[in-house]
């Protein structure tokens, strides 16, 4: 008997890798159709369930591979119709899962690392500090037992790659996760149109994300000086203003799509009219949205949301330039699931409290 955690799952290979496991057994390769059909399209569980496998095969895979899932631990909703999932992976870690119903669309917001290793000063991830990287997997079955949870007539119709953790410093398996999401043939064929990843502002990354895919890049900015950049993204140090515009100004994105500028504004630290314009010169000439996010709070956080007339008066200064700005209205704070405000809670309950828990 195998025991399931030491057999790969099978969720972890690509179309290519399945297929050439196949041919190693002088399986057809069409196999592999088959096999990622049932796992990424039909939501099986078991390969007793790939009726149009032969018997041997599906024993053969049952005896090499699993097909774990991650556990929901809890999913809790929240006033406005968001939905927290809290899945626990197989090694006791949790990460967290959102689901944010906003009129026709229904947008999934994924975690892509247990932790985050980057330390921006006001967001509650940061203070679990990284765990590990999440396997594409463990990232493709946010959406899989996500979607399993809702009812027949609900989709989900957009991901966003802005929950705990950077995608960009965990690249090859968000990547081998970002392929089999757009694969439209035996993947979860959602188009690269409705996919957005938001990085801290890896450059070398961002180039590469941009030559190897057609997702929609979001960049975390919420400063637009050196000095102040520094202070909340230590990140900056490595990879300054100069240089993270400098990357996106060469990009090669396609004339109707833009770049994402996300600002968290923090009530006296980045929130001011000349900070407002500071902005809007570092920005100028590229073609970008503008999101701007008053910061959520959490337990020790040191930061202030702005009041309404200061988001405000900073979006008119924006707006007045010529920028299209949108302020990112909260979503699912009563129950923790905004930006910047997930941190495994599992961890806390379990009693082994996070940094932010014993600060707290
Ligand atoms: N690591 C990625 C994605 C995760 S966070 C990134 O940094 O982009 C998604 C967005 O929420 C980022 O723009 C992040 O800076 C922002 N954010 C983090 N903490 C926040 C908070 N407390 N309030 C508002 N936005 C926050």
């Amino acid at each position: 008997m195998y025991c399931a955690v030491t057999k790969p799952n099978i969720k972890d290979l690509n179309r290519e890798e399945l297929e050439s496991w196949l041919m190693g057994r002088r399986e057809a390769p069409f196999r592999a159709s088959q096999i990622q059909k049932w796992l990424f399209q039909k939501g099986a569980t078991s390969f007793s369930e790939m009726t149009n496998l032969p018997v041997e095969l599906r024993n053969a895979l049952e005896e090499e591979f699993s097909i774990s899932r991650p556990a929901i631990l809890t999913r809790r909703e929240a006033r406005d119709g968001t939905i927290k999932f809290l899945f626990g992976l197989s090694d006791s870690l949790s990460i967290e899962s959102v689901l944010i119903p906003e009129r026709e669309r229904l947008a999934l917001c994924i975690s892509t690392q247990a932790g985050c290793g980057f330390g921006c000063a006001f967001c509650a991830t940061a203070q679990m500090g990284l765990k590990r990287n999440l396997r594409a997997s463990e990232i493709l079955d946010q959406i899989l037992e996500s979607r399993r949870s809702l009812s027949p007539d609900s989709r989900i119709t957009h991901v966003v790659l802005m929950g705990m953790g950077e995608p960009l410093a965990n690249y090859p398996q968000t990547l081998r996760a970002l392929r089999i999401m757009t694969d439209s043939d035996t993947g979860l064929a959602i188009s690269p149109r409705r996919i957005t990843l938001s990085t801290v502002g890896l450059v070398p990354q961002i180039k590469k994300l941009v030559e190897e895919t057609q997702v929609n890049l979001a960049i975390s900015l919420h400063a637009a000086t050196d000095d102040l950049r520094s202070k909340l993204l230590p990140v900056n140090r490595k990879y300054p203003l100069a240089e993270l515009i400098e990357c996106c100004r060469s990009l090669p994105i396609p004339k109707r799509r833009r770049i994402t500028f996300e600002y968290t504004l923090l009530g006296g630290v980045n929130d001011s009219p000349e900070d407002a314009r500071r902005l809007a010169r570092l920005l100028s000439g590229l073609r970008c949205k503008i999101n701007l996010i008053p910061v959520n709070p959490f337990p020790g956080s040191a930061f202030q949301r702005p009041a309404p007339a200061e988001v405000e008066r900073f979006r008119e200064t924006l707006c007045a330039k010529g920028y299209q700005v949108n302020i990112r209205v909260p979503r699912g704070d009563d129950i923790e699931a905004a930006c910047g405000q997930l941190h495994g809670e599992q961890n806390v309950m379990a009693g082994r409290p996070s940094r932010l828990a014993a600060a707290g």
